[in-house]
């Protein structure tokens, strides 16, 4: 279902909810969040389901006990009567992922925390989002984005070096998990080609292609979800993958 040019609002098989698979969505800020009723396209409902489920996998998996579960998500808004993936109820804002003993704060600028465990955790739930949503945007996209996260569903999630939000995300990626010290500036060339390339012999990531693959991104996201709940760096070999 296509929204990027959409001109006009509305949906074709609305979903009201309050939790997504049974945990609460709330809206707000920190301190002042509240659960509320939000709206969205059915089938977005079902890609918000299957990115919660598989956050929950690996932050249980590899966060250890102050991760297990999600408490609740906060946001800043689903559908909103306005041009593009919002005002077709396919895009929701997350600021905020809380787990009984910590959280990654996306409103409070988590990604440029001076903290590097805590850009990992952001790296993570970054990971996640980009599994399933294609035009995931994060803190170092632009300014508009260093307060949420945004995701949304139009298309299929592949890897693409000519996307500003996919490069931006790998740079950071070799950055925080295998110190490659690249600019982040969402802008393909040797220098990060290298840093790829060293992040992914570390990680013993061999044989797929997350710019041809579906299957072969979502592999990468796992391996960056599993490192960063674990904050683990690149060659600590937390996560092993039986496809690459
Ligand atoms: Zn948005």
């Amino acid at each position: 279902m296509s929204c990027s040019g959409a001109t006009s609002c509305g949906m074709v098989d609305r979903k009201d909810f309050d939790a997504i698979g049974g945990t609460p969505v709330r809206y707000g800020s920190p301190g002042n969040y509240v659960r509320r009723t939000i709206s969205c396209e059915r089938s977005f409902y079902g890609d918000l389901v299957d990115w919660l489920k598989s956050l929950k996998y690996f932050s249980d998996a590899f966060g250890g006990a102050q991760m297990n579960g999600v408490d609740f998500i906060g946001h800043a808004g689903a559908f909103v009567c306005k041009p593009g993936c919002h005002g077709r109820g396919l895009a929701l804002d997350i600021n905020r992922v809380q787990w009984a003993g910590v959280a990654c704060n996306m409103f409070g600028g988590d990604h440029a925390s001076g903290t590097r465990r805590v850009r990992r955790r952001y790296l993570a739930v970054d990971a996640s989002c980009r599994k399933f949503f294609k035009y995931t945007l994060d803190g170092w996209y632009n300014a508009q984005h260093t307060n949420h996260i945004h995701v949304d569903g139009h298309t299929r999630p592949v890897f693409d070096k000519q996307s500003v939000s996919d490069v931006g995300f790998i740079q950071a990626v070799c950055n925080n998990f295998n110190g490659a010290g690249v600019t982040v500036d969402g802008s393909w060339g040797p220098r990060t080609q290298r840093a790829w390339d060293a992040t992914n012999d570390a990680w013993g990531f061999n044989g797929c292609n997350p710019f041809g693959s579906e299957v072969a991104a979502a592999e990468w996201c796992n391996f960056v979800m599993a490192h960063g709940f674990a904050d683990e760096g690149a060659s600590a070999s937390v996560y092993r993958s039986l496809l690459c």
